[in-house]
């Protein structure tokens, strides 16, 4: 999406350990009319998929999450991070490992908010090692709930998590690909 390449390569930053901040328009700061433009594009591209439900994970998914589904209709459900400590039998559970703070955390999700009734799409943020979405896949499967795909705002090209997403069978949309990050330099995947 040419819109979002523009904006990482004027606004984003390239940190050392592979990290892009994007925290002045998408996850500290949020451009609201351009995170509108992403949703809508979000929209285009499952526009062939019946969803009842986007699921995303705490904290920086949702806000994203929940400008997208006005552009489906549907509600918008978070996978809270959770301490293992009194977790009773009324949650799903799984476990993501965070590429940012390195370390496993368990996220739960309420069984009343996701059943075999509905039909789910993954929204997130950014895609590196594919952990946080395939947490949220847990959560899915142990709902019975049907996964119509994933939605990722920036997936790192360079990283595992696409190509085991997609090797998977699951329709995964990365808006934008960032096949290599340097210092002062970001390359796009172009057929994206
Ligand atoms: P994964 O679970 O795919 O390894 O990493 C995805 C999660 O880690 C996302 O939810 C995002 O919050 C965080 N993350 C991974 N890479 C980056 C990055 O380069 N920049 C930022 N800001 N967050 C990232």
């Amino acid at each position: 999406m040419k819109l979002l390449e523009d904006r990482i390569l004027r606004d984003g930053i390239v940190k050392p350990g592979n990290i892009l901040k994007v925290d002045s328009f998408i996850n500290h700061q949020m451009d609201i009319s351009f995170i509108n433009e992403l949703g809508r594009e979000f929209k285009r591209r499952f526009s062939h998929n019946r969803i009842t439900k986007i699921l995303t994970i705490e904290a920086s998914g949702i806000g994203i999450a929940c400008i997208a589904a006005q552009y489906f209709g549907v509600p918008v459900i978070f996978a809270k991070k959770a301490q293992s400590l009194n977790l009773d039998g009324e949650m799903y559970i799984a476990k993501v490992e965070s590429f940012t703070h390195k370390r496993v955390y368990d996220v739960i999700l309420s069984k009343k908010f996701l059943t075999e009734q509905d039909h789910v799409l993954l929204i997130d943020d950014f895609l590196a090692n594919g952990c946080a979405l395939m947490g949220l896949m847990d959560i899915v499967k142990q709902s019975g709930a049907v996964l119509e795909g994933a939605g990722v705002v920036i997936e790192k090209g360079f990283q595992k998590g696409g190509q085991m997403i997609r090797d998977m069978g699951v329709h995964l949309e990365s808006l934008a690909i960032v096949d290599a990050m340097t210092d002062d330099s970001l390359t796009f995947r172009a057929d994206n």
